[in-house]
Order: C-alpha cells, then sequence, then structure tokens
C-alpha cells in the first residue's frame, strides 16, 4: 500500500499542480479531480491527484510521517553511501533520482481465462487441466474496497486476455471503482482496441501493465505463437497508449529459453524507449502443464544484474520488484534487489479463492499468505533499508 504522504498545492497550470511536500516540489496531475485549488491538501499518486483531504486530516499524517519520514531517509542515504560495486551504484543512483519512496500497489487478478496460448504461461487457453474462474463487478469492487481498508491507493487489475469482460464491461468496472473509491486504476487485460482502451482512460483508468517479453522479434513469435501475435503490434499499442495519457508498466521475462545477454539489454533500452514509468523483469519460472515444462529458471545474479543495468540507464525510472522474483528467492531476494535498484513492489490482494488459480507460474509469492501478513513483512522489510512504503515521485 502507498501510504500517500499529504501535500499542499501550490501552484496549479492548467492540468498540472506543484505540489509542497515537506519543501519538496512535485507536479501531478489534476484532472481526476473537480474544483482543486492553490493550497488545498491533497494525496497524490504516481503523478496524478487522487483526493483532497480536510487540514485535519493532513495535520494527523503528517504528526505521523514527518518524523518518520527523515528518520528513513537518513538511513536510506547511509546504506546508500560509497558504492563500489555495480549493485551500489545503482542502489546509489536510486537514492539520488528517487529518494526513499518505494511504492506499494495492490493487484487484483479477476480472470484466470485466457484467449493466448504463450509458451511460458500457465494459464495459457491450452492448459485445460486448470479450474478458470470470473469475478463479477461486485466481487472485484468488494476486493478493491477491502484493499483500500488496508491502506492501498494504487491497483493494477489483471486477467488473461479474457474477451468475456467486452470492452463496455471493463468500462463499468472502471468506472463503478472511481465511483466508490478515489484509487489510481492500472489495467492489465492484455492487446485490446485503442477505442476500448481511450473508453478506459475516459472512465477514469490511467496506467497500463503491458509487457513486451521479449525484445527479440524471433523469440517473441516463438514465445507466443497464436493469431499472429506479432511484437511491432504490441510495442505499437504501448506507445499509443502512452500518447494517450497513460502511465505504462512494461518489460520483459528474463531467462526464457534461447534468450541472450544481448537480448536483456535491449530489453532494457526497450523498456525505456516505450517510456516506461515502471520498469518490471520477471525470471521466467516453468510451469508444468506448459511446452516449457522443466526449463530452468535464471539465477539471481541475472535478474539483479538486468535490474542493477536498467537502473544505471534510467535513474529516473520505477523498478519494480516482481513476485516472480519473490517467488524463487523470497524476501531476501527481495531486499537484493531493493538494494540493486529497484525501489517498487506489487502485494497480491486477490481474493484467497482465487489466488492459486491464477496460475502463471508454480507456488507464486503471497498466494498463501493472509494479506496483512503480506503487507506488514513488505513493510518491515522496507523500513529496514530506510524506504518510505509512499509514492512521492510523479510524472
Ligand atoms: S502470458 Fe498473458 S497473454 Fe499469454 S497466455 Fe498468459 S495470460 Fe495469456
Amino acid at each position: 500500500m502507498c501510504y500517500a504522504i499529504p501535500g499542499k498545492v501550490d501552484e496549479i497550470n492548467g492540468r498540472v499542480a506543484v505540489i509542497d511536500y515537506f519543501g519538496e516540489k512535485r507536479k501531478a496531475y489534476v484532472d481526476l479531480i473537480d474544483d482543486i485549488k492553490i493550497g488545498d491538501n491533497v494525496f497524490a499518486q504516481g503523478g496524478f491527484v487522487l483526493r483532497k483531504i480536510s487540514d485535519e486530516e493532513a495535520r494527523e499524517t503528517l504528526k505521523i510521517w514527518k518524523e518518520i519520514f527523515f528518520k528513513l531517509d537518513a538511513q536510506d542515504k547511509k546504506l546508500a553511501r560509497d558504492p563500489k560495486n555495480l549493485y551500489e551504484r545503482a542502489n546509489a543512483i536510486r537514492q539520488k533520482h528517487q529518494g526513499n519512496s518505494c511504492c506499494v500497489h495492490a493487484i487484483i487478478e479477476f480472470s484466470n481465462y485466457c484467449r493466448c496460448d504463450c509458451l511460458y504461461c500457465g494459464i495459457r487457453r491450452g492448459n485445460t487441466s486448470l479450474n478458470r474462474y470470473r469475478m463479477e463487478i461486485p466481487e472485484i469492487l468488494a476486493a478493491v474496497g477491502d484493499a483500500v481498508k488496508l491502506g492501498f491507493q494504487a491497483f493494477i487489475l489483471q486477467s488473461g486476455e479474457d474477451i468475456y469482460y467486452t470492452d463496455d464491461l471493463l468500462v463499468e468496472i472502471v468506472k463503478e471503482i472511481r465511483k466508490k473509491y478515489s484509487v489510481l486504476l492500472f489495467m492489465s487485460v492484455g492487446e485490446r482496441s485503442l477505442d476500448a482502451y481511450r473508453r478506459m482512460y475516459d472512465a477514469g483508468a490511467r496506467g497500463v501493465l503491458l509487457r513486451f517479453e521479449t525484445s527479440n522479434e524471433k523469440l517473441y513469435e516463438k514465445m507466443k505463437p497464436n493469431d499472429g501475435n506479432l511484437l511491432n503490434r504490441r510495442t505499437n499499442l504501448i506507445r499509443c497508449l502512452r500518447e494517450m495519457g497513460y502511465l505504462i508498466v512494461t518489460g520483459s521475462l528474463i531467462g526464457l529459453p534461447g534468450q541472450t545477454a544481448a537480448d536483456i539489454m535491449k530489453d532494457i533500452k526497450m523498456t525505456a524507449d516505450l517510456g516506461a514509468e515502471m520498469f518490471s523483469f520477471g525470471p521466467f519460472i516453468s510451469h508444468s502443464d506448459t511446452p516449457l515444462a522443466g526449463a530452468k529458471a535464471p539465477t539471481l545474479k541475472k535478474i539483479l544484474d538486468t535490474i542493477a543495468q536498467a537502473r544505471i540507464m534510467n535513474p529516473d525510472a520505477k523498478i519494480l520488484v516482481t513476485t516472480a522474483l519473490e517467488t524463487l528467492w523470497g524476501l531476501d531476494g527481495a531486499k537484493e534487489a531493493l538494494m540493486a535498484g529497484a525501489n517498487s513492489l506489487m502485494i497480491n490482494v486477490t481474493p484467497q479463492k482465487y489466488r492459486k488459480l491464477y496460475d502463471i507460474y508454480p507456488k507464486r509469492f503471497g498466494t498463501d499468505l493472509d494479506v496483512q501478513e503480506h503487507i506488514n513483512a513488505a513493510i518491515d522489510l522496507l523500513k529496514s533499508l530506510g524506504r518510505a512504503p509512499t509514492d512521492l515521485s510523479v510524472s
């Protein structure tokens, strides 16, 4: 959960406000709320002002945050001092450009149906042994509501490419969530028409999670064999979504059979070229009910090297510690990633009865954890590194 720190609106220039946080000025878009004016106290997430808050609420939150924030910041700066190796250099760059804020988004996986047949994925349509599920609007709203109560303000709504959810239905889901909750919504629903994404944007969605998985065209076509799934089509879509105004989360799978070190460097460059707000590089983990059953996962070193290189090449990016990394190497692995340039986490808040069924790879981290337990573990980890589970950074 991103416990957003309240800021004060200092200036408003058209769609963009300047927000003051303890003397530090940041910019954020104001188009998700009405009637904003200079002097208002606001919560912003991912570069969007989400809601105004009263002077009293701001005072109370700041009372708690101010002291903790500066204490954590000092700890983070201390840990990032005197960099000697690749990971320490990447961490120092992260500290200098992004400070100690670490966003913690919630993810809700609302359907495990998929029309695609990606070779590496456990919920591919060819996996007939999987029990499938879909969540209807009331269930999705209840899941968002539960997570909001736990402090989350940014959500990824994820599914396979499931055409049961028509464009109208997806727009309805976004509208209903935004009507009830002032949260930042990222859609992760695969390849949809520009019109569908335009309508979801108009309904209040502001982010898209859509990975290209590999920048190697031949490997892409091999891994995604159905429907002439072309890399160009996907990257063009991501570019258009960025132009539409969406925050982009994208990246690749590291360790796919046949992938080279040069491919990984190209993946990092492609992620940057696509204008990603958040970079996501997850280790490939094989699933026994896929054509890639038994293929080896990459080493932790390979993932940390990728994160560190990505950070050095892109000082201002948010870089995610993926659930796949936590699945293979647990919170110790997450800690190493955070110390090698990463600065974002995700917590799965899908209702427990469905979590295991979103079986993209086996034994996903967090599947058996109570959400509150998972939050506590994440916060403890972040605090031990001087990171604030908050989101101050903006576009
Ligand atoms: S990777 Fe995505 S698009 Fe491919 S089969 Fe899995 S859920 Fe579907």
